[in-house]
């Protein structure tokens, strides 16, 4: 059975402006508790699936997100890493990604990241511009993100990920260029491109609320996207996903495994399982998840998803990819055909230039791209 893992470790030195992600800052007193309940719940799923007392899961892909793993001392990488050891084997594992933040590693804990198997760091870089860093929260400066770069390049971790963004505040044309110029130099495998999107609950929400928020124009930050989405296949990065391009051979497989519709299991608060049909939740407060592990209830949410629902997500992930929605998956999956549940749907969008319509899949145009949520909103059911 192929499935991917996903540990999460919501912990962040400080909360960057425009964030919405299950992460904390200040929480740090609870990571020693937070890394026992993390190892405990692994555990008690194993044997809850039927795995015998040293067996140990044997995913596809790994990858660590957050929050920020690196924010974790030495000691307290170490011991993550030696859980995960005693739990997961590497034995059959294609890719093991951690996510980095510049301002948290120095030389010390990329060494420790290579030598616990990491096979991929995905760096949040966000921008080259100092100015823009610090308008959005980021807690290093841009030397920092190249140095953090290179620095893993030297010590021979060769399959890195930069993600950056545009529509920041203030930011012009002209310095997102710049970024991308200065991106392109560190020479990095793969890279994830995000426009800035005002998320609720954020620092950012807030500072529009009271109208102390001043983001580029729409057609400037829609320029952005056309300049990104051009220069980068130029240089040799494909567009893969509707935002993540990839030198050959480079494309993120944990994350390809999510838009493929493949099951994968999340450990750690507010981490999202996938999983023989149901969707799983586990809850989001650091302490509220420490507590309720030993007592066995650390999920907040569990569902079937409906056919309908399955439908309809396989097509919106699969139309995020370049290769678009796999016709022969579906029909294994649904004892449907694409055509019988959607052909009007493909046809209209086929005519309108954002659809193309393959034997074997159905993926967007650039055009189709471009206009994404549009065409994702004609597959609701
Ligand atoms: S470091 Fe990442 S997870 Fe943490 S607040 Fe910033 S964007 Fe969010």
């Amino acid at each position: 059975m192929e499935f991917g893992v996903y540990i999460h470790i919501p912990f962040c030195q400080q909360k960057c402006f425009y964030c919405d992600f299950p992460s904390f800052a200040g929480r740090e007193r609870f990571i020693d508790d937070y890394l026992l309940a993390l190892k405990e719940e692994i555990h008690k799923t194993k044997s809850n699936m039927g795995y015998g007392q040293d067996e140990k899961l044997q995913p596809k892909t790994l990858y660590i997100g957050g929050g920020t793993p690196t924010v974790l001392a030495e000691e307290q990488l170490e011991k993550l890493f030696q859980l995960i050891h005693e739990e997961i084997s590497l034995d059959f594992c294609e890719e093991y990604t951690i996510e980095v933040n510049p301002g948290t590693v120095n030389e010390n804990k990329l060494k420790l990241l290579k030598n616990a198997g990491i096979t991929r760091l995905s760096i949040g870089v966000q921008s080259l511009d100092d100015k823009y860093l610090q308008a959005i929260g980021r807690i290093h400066n841009a030397q920092e993100a190249v140095d953090t770069v290179q620095l893993a390049q030297l010590l021979g971790l060769n399959n890195i990920s930069i993600d950056l963004m545009y529509g920041l505040p203030g930011q012009t044309m002209a310095v997102l260029q710049e970024t991308l110029r200065q991106a392109l130099k560190l020479k990095v495998q793969h890279i994830s491109i995000y426009g800035l999107q005002l998320e609720e609950g954020t620092a950012f929400a807030k500072m529009e609320a009271i109208g102390k928020l001043q983001l580029p124009a729409d057609e400037i930050t829609e320029a952005m996207y056309d300049y990104i989405t051009s220069e980068l296949p130029q240089q040799g990065y494909e567009r893969y996903e509707i935002s993540n391009f990839a030198q050959k051979g480079f494309y993120s497989r944990h994350n390809m495994s999510y838009w493929q519709d493949k099951m994968y299991l999340g450990f750690g608060s507010g981490a999202h399982s996938y999983w023989q049909g149901k969707r799983l939740q586990n809850l989001a407060d650091i302490p509220s998840y420490i507590k309720a592990v030993p007592e066995n209830n650390w999920q907040e949410l569990e569902e079937q998803v409906s056919e309908k629902e399955h439908m309809e997500e396989m097509c919106f992930l699969g139309l995020r990819t370049a290769e678009g929605i796999n016709k022969k998956q579906f029909s294994q999956t649904f004892g449907r055909n694409l055509e019988e549940i959607y052909g009007d749907v493909i046809i209209r969008l086929t005519e309108k230039g954002l659809l193309k319509d393959k034997e074997d899949s159905c993926s967007l145009t650039l055009l189709g791209m471009r206009y994404g949520n549009q065409v994702f909103s004609e597959f609701l059911l």
